[in-house]
Parts: structure tokens; C-alpha cells; sequence
């Protein structure tokens, strides 16, 4: 085992300083860019459905906010910390800004395990959250989202409760919102659309047919599933070896159907006894010899204990922080192509902010109208950062760094912070 800090937050800064150092940053731009600007920490008493009561840690994270109102999801998960949400937060900032959408970056965060709570203990815990974190957000301070474990329901009750709390309906302090009540046309599968756009793209700078790839993936919630379909769909790649979920994963060499796969996981909740597919570790599948690797599941996944044995060409980071920077090094000299994360899965945070310009004007799009802008920010942003890797002669994600810093950057030098 490698010594690597797998600390999240401290693998965020490490980023950032990479980039200081190549943009030669001044020491208060950089030192203002290191931490939040914000961050709440609350407890939350939540009645559980035997009487009793049970007290949740939670936090929310605003970054920074020259650029415009903070914004990122909630996540729900047993191991959350406050150095993760950190993290998550940080990429956030980077991801609004290198799309170049009008936002900053936030994170919030709830240790506790929904796979173990009933569902009224799960909307009693959100509406919990928004009692508390309420003081901090609204459409235009900090509007979060979904993110691991969260979903377009718990968005439902949040957004309630600001409701109740505020006496209006505020439908833009929250996004990823159900259809019903002021969500996007397109904003389901948004994630991972905008990930394959990015796969797309990849495919066109290094002269790959996407028909002809191979292509494995890691992590089977929503990214993980729609990317899984969309892989075929939008570029009709030509075949899906593996999947796997949090328990396991299931291998075929000679092809998985993606739709029969994403109907078999929401019916039996997981993706391990898929008929006719050998079963495979989360281990093993990232080591497959596929085009295309989609890590969609959690941070650290590819670390310097198992980047040289990676042997995709395509690394599409459709989770946030799954590769650590010594994994990097080792990717790039190998020639793998990462498309990282906050550039790879920004197509969720862009159709969220479509969904908050939508609220603003209460006037709803067609889902033609979201497609088409989507792919538009997403390409631009992929081109730019893939033009700057050029020009710096670094990797994607460094170049990624460049673009978003920069913007960052900017805006607190003109607003007068730095
Ligand atoms: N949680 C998602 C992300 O990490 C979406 C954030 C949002 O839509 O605000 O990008």
C-alpha cells in the first residue's frame, strides 16, 4: 500500500495548489481559494418511527461565491465528513466555473444511512436539514441539490420546507426537483449526458470510432445507469463488459444490455445474479481492458496502488475525486486520457442551473431546448480545457484547473476581495 493522503479536502488543495503554482497565483487569491468562506455544522433530533430520537450530524459547505450563488448537492451517506463535503464543495466551484455558468460552489452533507431508515424517517431527517441549513441558502445565496443517496423526493420535501418556513413558494432554492413541482425536462439523466458528450468528444481529439468501443462501469446509481444506456444511445458504443453497484459487479465479454441491466438493478437492487454474466469485483473491473472506464461511484477509487494496472484509454469521471493525484501521474505518463471529474459530470450542476433560470421565469423549456444547451455548454467547456492542456502541455485535469481558477480568480479580483 502506498502512503498517498486520501483525505478528500486535502487531495482538493493539492489540486489548487498545483495550479497557483502554474497560473502563479498571488499568496491571497490562492489562500482565499484553500478554504470555504462558509461552513455550517448542525445537529439534527430526528423522531425515528419506534418514538425514539436520533441525532444526525450535518453540514453545509459554501466555497466561494464570487461568481454567483453557491451551489451543489446534498449527500446522504455513513461516511460523510466534514473534510468530504469540504472537497465536494471545492469541486463544485470549479465545476460551475468551467462551464462557465453563473455560480459558485457548495456542498452539503448528512452522516446516516438511508438504505437503513422508512421513508417517513428520511423526509422527517430533510425537512429536519432545511429547518436548520435554511438561514443559509435560498435561490439567490446557496441552492443545493442531489448528490450520493439523495433524490428528486427528498428535493420535493426540502423545498416544502423552505416553503413553510418562508410563507412563498421559493421553487429555485432547491434543483432536481420532480417534473410536477418546477423541475427541468432532461435533468434525470443530465449527469451522465454530459459525460458521454465529453466521451464524445474525446473520442473525436484522439481518433477513436466511439461505434467500436468497449466500455465498463463503475458505480450503478443514477450516473452509473444512465451512462451505461446512454453509451449506446447517443454514440452507439459498441459494447458494455461490466457494471457494478456498492456490493458487486457482473462481467460478460461478450456484451451486457444496458436497458435489461438498469431494469434488473431497480428490481432486485442490485446489479450481482444479472443472467447470463460472470460476477466481477469493483477491483477487477476497473482493471478490465476496455476503451472507455466510467468510475461513477465514490472518491479514491483509483489510487498509486492500482493506476498502473488501469488499461482504458478513456477514464470518463462521471463521480467526484475518484483518482488521486500520485494515480494521475501515473495515468497520464501512461497515456490515459482522463476526462476529470468537475469538467466530466458538470452536465448535472448545468441542467440544475437551466432548472433555476426556469424557475426565475416560471416559463418551463422543451426538452429539445435543454439537450441542445447542454450539449453546447459541454462542449465548448470540454474544447476549451483540451485546447489549455495543449498549450500548458498537462494533463486534462490540470488544464481544467487553469480554466476554472482563472475564472475564479478573476471575479474575486474585480469584486474587490483580492
Ligand atoms: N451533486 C451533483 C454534482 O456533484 C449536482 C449538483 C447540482 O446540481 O447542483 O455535480
Amino acid at each position: 500500500m502506498s502512503q498517498e493522503n486520501l483525505n478528500p479536502f486535502a487531495i482538493a488543495q493539492q489540486q489548487l495548489d498545483e495550479a497557483a503554482r502554474i497560473l502563479k497565483l498571488d499568496e491571497a487569491t490562492h489562500q482565499m481559494l484553500r478554504w470555504p468562506v462558509r461552513e455550517l455544522h448542525v445537529s439534527l433530533p430526528v423522531r425515528m418511527d419506534d418514538g425514539s430520537i436520533q441525532v444526525f450530524k450535518g453540514f453545509r459547505v459554501q466555497y466561494n461565491d464570487s461568481r454567483g450563488p453557491t451551489k451543489g448537492g446534498i449527500r446522504f451517506h455513513p461516511a460523510e465528513t466534514i473534510d468530504t463535503v469540504r472537497a465536494l464543495a471545492a469541486w463544485m466551484t470549479w465545476k460551475t466555473a468551467v462551464v462557465d455558468i453563473p455560480l459558485g460552489g457548495g456542498k452539503g452533507g448528512v452522516i446516516c444511512n438511508p438504505k437503513e431508515m422508512s421513508k417517513y424517517e428520511l423526509e422527517r431527517l430533510s425537512r429536519q436539514y432545511i429547518r436548520q441549513v435554511g438561514r443559509l441558502i435560498g435561490p439567490a445565496k446557496d441552492v443545493p441539490a442531489p448528490d450520493v443517496y439523495t433524490t428528486p423526493q427528498i428535493m420535493s420535501w426540502m423545498m416544502d420546507e423552505f416553503y413553510w418556513q418562508q410563507g412563498y413558494n421559493a421553487f429555485g432554492v432547491i434543483t432536481g426537483k420532480p417534473l410536477a413541482i418546477g423541475g427541468s425536462k432532461g435533468r434525470g439523466d443530465a449527469t451522465a449526458r454530459g459525460g458521454v458528450f465529453c466521451v464524445r468528444e474525446a473520442c473525436k481529439k484522439l481518433d477513436i470510432d466511439p461505434t467500436k468501443v468497449t466500455y465498463a462501469v463503475q458505480g450503478f446509481g443514477n450516473a452509473g445507469q444512465f451512462a451505461a444506456t446512454l453509451m449506446k444511445e447517443l454514440l452507439g458504443a459498441d459494447k458494455l463488459v461490466a457494471v457494478s453497484d456498492s456490493r458487486s459487479g457482473v462481467y460478460s465479454a461478450d456484451g451486457l444490455d444496458p436497458e435489461k441491466l438498469v431494469e434488473y438493478k431497480l428490481k432486485n437492487g442490485k446489479v450481482s445474479g444479472f443472467p447470463g454474466a460472470e460476477s466481477i469485483s469493483n477491483e477487477e473491473l476497473l482493471e478490465l481492458d476496455v476503451d472507455v472506464l466510467i468510475p461513477a461511484a465514490l472518491e479514491n477509487q483509483i489510487t498509486a496502488d492500482n493506476a498502473a494496472r488501469i488499461k482504458a484509454r478513456i477514464s470518463a469521471e462521471l463521480a467526484n475525486g475518484p483518482t488521486t493525484p500520485e494515480a494521475d501521474k501515473i495515468l497520464y505518463d501512461r497515456n490515459v486520457f482522463v476526462i476529470p471529474d468537475f469538467l466530466c459530470n458538470a452536465g448535472g450542476v448545468t441542467v440544475s442551473y437551466f432548472e433555476q433560470v426556469q424557475n426565475a421565469y416560471n416559463y418551463y423549456w422543451t426538452i429539445d431546448d435543454v439537450y441542445k444547451r447542454l450539449d453546447q455548454k459541454m462542449t465548448d467547456a470540454f474544447r476549451n480545457v483540451y485546447e489549455n492542456s495543449l498549450e500548458y502541455s498537462v494533463d486534462m485535469r490540470k488544464a481544467a484547473y487553469i480554466v476554472a481558477v482563472s475564472r475564479v480568480a478573476e471575479a474575486m479580483k474585480l469584486r474587490g476581495w483580492v
